[in-house]
């Protein structure tokens, strides 16, 4: 029995990185019949063939399981934002943080196109650079022209399983062909200049990079919380989840309530006020949801 990871799945195959070596393995109906998929991501063993292919024969209890794109066992993620084009969203960012932190994967934030600016939108970018940083989450500036702070990304790649996250044009296909020269993935640039269309969607595939594994497809592309409840949102907010138990109601949730220690934080200035809009504003999204029996 060898133990190992799924990095690949394909037509019924499923590609198993044992060490350094990627091995061609199938399903066994055993799976088949406790209905459950193996899925990418998933630490699985083996059992070697003479031909040197093999069989899954266990699949290990998953930390926690994506659906689009479907992929178990992600430890982190790069939240991608561009600095310009599209235009920096704090909105966007804090909405993918939410979901980030509600599957309990370890969030990076990566802001690029730093070249594309200037001094006035730096200053902008440093002031929510500084916050971010505050809240305890690394903040990394890129510029994929200039191949700037490409580097600072490497040393959190080893040992973990990572998700690009980030709206679609923000870089997340360039920050990959720089991370790991002679990948060439497709960006909107390419694949425009060459008249290529969209290509089709493809099967997630872990990429081994930099002593880690990467997905080669982004991650929360559903951006609904579906499975976050109306008092469970404040714990994603880290800024928040120190303050909560200085308000005066057990269930506060820091929106009308009186004696709230959030809403004095906000007022203070130790908690930015434009998180804790975000804040309302997803609490307001979640408390307009209808319930689930009705949708
Ligand atoms: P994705 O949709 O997030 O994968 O974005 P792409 O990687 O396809 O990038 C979208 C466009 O932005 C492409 O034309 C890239 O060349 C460009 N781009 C990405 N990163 C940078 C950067 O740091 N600086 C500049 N100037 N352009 C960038
Ligand atoms: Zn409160």
């Amino acid at each position: 029995m060898t133990k190992g990871k799924i990095i690949k799945a394909l037509s019924g195959f499923y590609y198993v990185q044992v060490a350094d070596r990627v091995i061609e393995c199938r399903g066994r109906g055993l799976f088949r019949k406790k209905n459950i998929t193996p899925l990418v991501g998933d630490r699985v063993d083996i059992e070697l063939q003479d031909d040197g292919s093999g069989y899954l024969t266990k699949i290990e209890k998953r930390d926690n399981e994506l659906i689009r794109p479907p992929i178990a066992n992600v430890q982190q993620a790069f939240i991608v934002t561009s600095a310009v084009d599209p235009v920096f969203n704090a909105q966007l960012l804090d909405r993918f943080l939410v979901l980030v932190e509600a599957e309990q994967i370890e969030p990076v934030l990566i802001i690029t196109k730093m070249d594309l600016i200037d001094e006035n939108e730096k200053h902008e970018i440093e002031r929510f650079r500084r916050t971010y940083h505050q809240i305890g989450y690394p903040v990394l500036l890129v510029s994929a022209k200039g191949k700037e702070g490409i580097d600072d990304i490497i040393p959190y790649m080893k040992g973990k399983t990572t998700v690009m996250a980030g709206q679609s044009g923000v870089g997340k296909s360039t920050l990959l062909n720089e991370l790991k020269p002679g990948l060439n993935l497709e960006t909107k640039g390419i694949s425009k200049s060459l008249g290529r269309g969209k290509h089709t969607t493809r099967h997630v595939e872990l990429l081994e990079m930099h002593g880690g594994l990467i997905a080669d497809t982004p991650g929360f592309s559903s951006l609904e919380f579906e499975n976050i409840d109306a008092d469970e949102l404040q714990h994603f907010f880290p800024e928040m989840r120190d303050k909560h138990s200085q308000c005066k109601f057990r269930g506060c949730r820091h929106h009308q309530e009186p004696k709230c220690a959030v809403k004095e934080a906000v007022e203070k200035e130790e908690i930015a006020s434009f998180r804790y809009q975000h804040y309302l504003q997803f609490l307001q999204e979640i408390q307009n949801r209808k319930p689930r029996y009705e949708r």
